[in-house]
């Protein structure tokens, strides 16, 4: 991967020409072809989808149709069907606790999460738990911050309705082995939902191989725009779950006593959707696919042992979850001793280099580590090792000065 070239594809750094990006969990920075296929499609095929009898909207209708294949062949799904169009990876989270497990689960029944979960994928379980008055239960992690198997295994029971986890940590950078999880599922007939929030941008994903049978994810942390997501439901799944929202475009018919609803994923898709973004995201898709997600990742993992052996050379940091590059996703979250994790980010961007600080919507997991925050450095394709090399000589400067 030629990350020169790759950059200046990437125009936010011709307009910003010293930012060193280190924020890309939070979400990237877009392509050229992000740009141009957002204004080509405003310049040339905006209209609204299904409902037009005149040749723009068949167009703008095969676009959008166009953008659903590119993402199912980009996931391995099977079926353009099998995806749902949502605004980002939290609704469609929240699509799944309300067409499926509302309706599936029974007062008593279990949900089971780990304790590295984003808030995204807590919440709309325990809005659903109190509601249906289900109960929760969180599989551990060990000391070096990946997923404790057998207390996953342990916290299965005959009362499991669901089981969701995320794909790779937004804080510890641990990716998990899905394949592994849903074996066990898959033995028992629970349904597995995975957040791919941080995995798919990063990592060749199959959904097909993995054994999912719910994949959620968002644009906007795939060098796509903002407001677009997706959501890859099983065929198992697919036909069994209720409507999401109601509206326009989810209906077959409507009668003033009632309505019926179309099949997916259009019973999923109420009202006029982000057309132009999801034209996008489908090239965005494409774009990964050309450069290789197996390239990506490689390239990616370089910089993650770099990082954290930079990182370590620094007196009084600590850096949380796994030590080996090949176990996690370019996420790495650390703190100082006696320096705010704020602070760090803020002096930081004197320098114009962007990390975050905070919880990063993980606040069980920091309060488990027994920290208010972290500092948090993640890398994306057009991460370069001097961008790292950079903020680790920054950050060892102002820890130098502060301790
Ligand atoms: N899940 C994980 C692991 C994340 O890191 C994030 C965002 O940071 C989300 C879910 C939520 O993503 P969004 O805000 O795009 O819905």
């Amino acid at each position: 991967m030629n990350i020169i070239r790759i950059k200046k594809y990437f125009p936010i750094f011709t307009t910003h020409k010293n930012l060193v990006y280190l924020d890309n969990a939070a979400t990237t920075h877009k392509p050229q072809c992000v740009i141009d296929a957002l204004t080509a499609h405003y310049a040339e095929r905006n209209a609204n989808i299904h409902r037009g009898i005149y040749r723009l909207s068949e167009q703008a209708t095969e676009s959008y149709d166009t953008a659903r294949a590119q993402i199912a062949r980009f996931i391995g799904a099977r079926d353009a069907s099998q995806i749902i169009f949502v605004r980002n990876t939290t609704e469609a989270i929240n699509l799944v606790a309300h067409s499926y497990l509302r309706h599936h689960a029974k007062a008593g029944d279990e949900i089971l999460l780990t304790v590295m979960e984003h808030h995204s994928n807590i919440v709309p379980w325990q809005l659903a738990a109190k509601e249906k008055k289900l109960t929760i239960r969180y599989a551990h992690i060990t000391k070096t911050g990946e997923l404790d198997m057998a207390d996953l295994k342990k916290k299965i029971t005959p009362r499991t309705r669901l089981i969701a986890v995320t794909h790779a940590s937004n804080v510890l950078g641990t990716i998990n082995d899905i394949a592994a999880i849903t074996r066990l599922a898959r033995a028992r007939n629970i349904p597995v939902l995975v957040d791919g929030a941080q995995a798919v941008a990063h990592m060749p994903v199959n959904v097909s191989a993995l054994g999912c049978d719910f994949y959620a994810f968002s644009g906007h942390k795939m060098y796509a725009p903002t407001g677009i997501g997706a959501l890859y439901v099983s065929k198992k799944y697919l036909t069994t779950m209720d409507p999401f929202l109601g509206g326009g475009d989810m209906i077959r018919s409507v009668s003033l006593e009632g309505a019926t609803f179309q099949d997916a994923p259009e019973r999923f898709e109420a009202g006029t959707p982000a057309i132009e973004a999801a034209v996008a995201f489908g090239v965005a898709a494409d774009y990964l696919t050309r450069i290789g997600m197996k390239n990506i990742r490689t390239h990616e993992k370089k910089l993650t042992a770099l990082a954290l052996k930079e990182l370590s050379k620094i007196p009084g940091i600590t850096i949380y979850g796994p030590t080996r590059a090949e176990k996690r996703t370019g996420v790495i979250s650390f703190t100082s001793q006696n320096i705010h994790p704020h602070d760090l980010a803020s002096l930081l961007d004197e320098q114009d280099i962007a990390i975050r600080a905070g919880n990063h919507c993980a606040m069980p997991l920091h309060t488990l580590l027994g920290i208010p925050a972290t500092a948090r450095m993640s890398f994306s394709l057009y991460t370069s090792p001097a961008d790292i090399r950079t903020a680790c000589r920054a950050l060892r400067t102002i820890v130098k000065k502060l301790q």
